[in-house]
């Protein structure tokens, strides 16, 4: 049986990148998907003809020369990945409550300052300030412009409460345009850190790219060049067990019985998954606890549309809007404010130049909305009919939320050609996170200790990656895979080689 260097459980974003930058260093890696397509989060689907993103619509700091750009350069799939870059004017447009004006987020810091102050022209000050304080939190994140820094310069922003920042903005109405997109990263007023707001933000104003051909391009150039560097992906297969022998993982057990040998594992999956496939004594109780116990962000519902071709304009921007003027209520909505908040993303029709074919409406959802169902589950590869009661579920929540859409945009519901939804059901059976939540372990300054998850664990061949362990989002998830594979590599030699690509 063939032991690999490096086995790696789960194939999304951290995992694949980390099984690049291993395997171009001549390491023999297997990545373990339980899933036919792999990518996790960047698996796009498809119906009516017409190519849907599953989750990830756009994409921060993909410039030149910034981090993002510099990762997927080295990851070698930059020069065959089409990218659209989304309005330098306003790439998101904030809308709150029944305010009809639109507000912009431009592209470039000091652009974004300025295209914003005409409609806050007392807070000029105020808005200079904050693009300031981006700009030392992001530069206060060394690895975010990877480089080898101290612990320390973080660790003078991490405190720093979301609404401890913005409540020093005047004009209240501002703050809440600010973090109209709230959606990103599921910010809660006195729980998360400044910085999750500060970095999310920062990455798309730096720039914010659309995938041409959809979020999956970037999974399957990157399994592309895995292959060329000799690793290998083993799908449908779902990890159930890790084997531990003298204080060491030796295997994992897959639920087809194949057992997967290596000399490192990295699980690119939930840590509490990962945690529950093992026994063994240094997994202290209190480990084990802290990390069960760390809350998950919210989950989410979405309705994919297709549009009758050469109908809607298309618009090279997303929309957020926030049924509330305080834009912090929507992730605590109560059912009867639902839908609390969506996004639009639409997808630009390449047979009908100016015109959009489809859109994709996002909203929160708690995932206790659907507990009755909580012990079913349906995937392509292991389809199983659901109930009649949770069809009904769906076709009514869709229903409010595209009549809440076409308040304003009336067209999109007038030219839908078809639909299809996603619940939080749909986002765990085909993501693997527990209750469907978008961004797993939410960071809580309130409680850092127990919401920071190390990506060294107390078995020395045991690392974790991915979203749990540091900022979620494909930048997020680009920096841990970079921090992942640098416990094996070292981060000085790692960073070298990204900056000579
Ligand atoms: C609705 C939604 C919208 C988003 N929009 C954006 C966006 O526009 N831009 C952006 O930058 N980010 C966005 N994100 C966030 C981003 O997609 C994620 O943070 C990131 O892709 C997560 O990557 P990951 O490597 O942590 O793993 P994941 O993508 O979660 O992948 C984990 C993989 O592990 C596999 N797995 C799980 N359990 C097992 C097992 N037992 N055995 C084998 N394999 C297993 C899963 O099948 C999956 O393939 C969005 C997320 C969601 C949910």
């Amino acid at each position: 049986m063939a032991i690999y260097d490096v086995v790696i459980i789960g194939s999304g974003l951290g995992g694949l990148l980390s099984a690049v930058f291993l395997a171009k260093e001549g390491l023999r890696v297997a990545v373990i998907e339980q899933n036919k397509q792999v990518g996790g989060c960047l698996q796009t689907f498809s119906f009516e003809k017409k190519l849907f993103d599953s989750c990830v619509h756009y994409i921060g700091a993909l410039e030149e020369g910034q981090s993002q750009h510099r990762v997927f350069r080295y990851a070698g799939i930059l020069d065959d990945l089409g990218l659209s870059r989304l309005d330098g004017d306003g790439f998101d447009r904030i809308l709150l409550g029944d305010d009809p004006e639109d507000y912009p987020h431009a592209q470039g810091l000091d652009h974004f300052a300025a295209l914003l102050k005409p409609y806050f022209n007392r807070s000029a000050k105020a808005l200079d300030e904050y693009v300031q304080v981006l700009r030392q939190v992001g530069d206060s994140f060394p690895l975010y412009n990877l480089r080898n820094g101290n612990a320390h310069e973080k660790e003078a922003v991490s405190h720093w409460t979301m609404h401890d920042i913005m409540r020093r903005i005047p004009d209240e109405k501002l703050q809440h345009v600010l973090m109209g997109n709230n959606l990103l990263y599921a910010g809660a007023r006195d729980k998360t850190p400044f910085y999750v707001h500060g970095l999310v933000t920062k990455s798309y104003i730096d720039s914010a790219y659309k995938i041409k051909g959809g979020s999956s391009q970037v999974s399957k150039l990157l399994w592309r060049r895995l292959q060329e560097h000799g690793g290998v992906i083993f799908r449908n297969e779902k990890v159930t067990g890790l084997r531990e022998k003298n204080g060491a993982i030796q295997s994992a057990v897959t639920a087809s019985g194949a057992v997967y040998e290596g000399r490192q594992f990295i699980a690119n999956v939930h840590p509490a998954a990962a945690l529950s496939w093992i026994d063994c004594s240094l997994i202290k109780p209190v480990y084990r606890k802290r990390i069960l116990a760390a809350e998950n962000s919210i989950s989410a519902f979405m309705v994919n549309i297709v549009l009758q071709p050469g109908t809607v304009p298309y618009r090279n921007h997303n929309i957020y809007w926030n049924r509330s003027a305080d834009v912090y209520a929507a992730v605590a909505y109560t059912p009867g404010e639902w839908p609390a908040n969506y996004a639009l993303y639409f997808g630009a029709d390449t047979q009908y130049p100016g015109y959009a074919d489809t859109v994709a409406i996002l909203t929160y959802m708690h995932a206790s909305e659907l507990d009755e169902w909580r012990d079913t589950r349906n995937i392509t590869a292991a389809p199983s009919e659901r109930e009649a009661g949770y069809h009904a579920f769906k076709e009514e929540k869709a229903a409010l939320l595209i009549d809440t859409v076409a308040a304003r945009y009336p067209e999109l519901r007038q030219h839908m050609l078809a639909f299809k939804v996603a619940t939080p059901l749909t986002f765990r059976d085909y993501m693997g996170t527990p209750d469907g939540s978008i961004y797993g372990i939410m960071a809580d300054v309130q409680n850092q200790a127990g919401t920071r998850i190390p990506i060294r664990t107390k078995i020395p061949n045991l690392l974790f990656t991915g979203q749990n362990i540091g900022i979620h989002g494909v930048l997020g998830v680009s920096i841990n895979a970079v921090a992942a594979s640098a416990e094996l590599l070292g981060l000085d030699y790692l960073l070298e080689k990204i900056h000579k690509a």
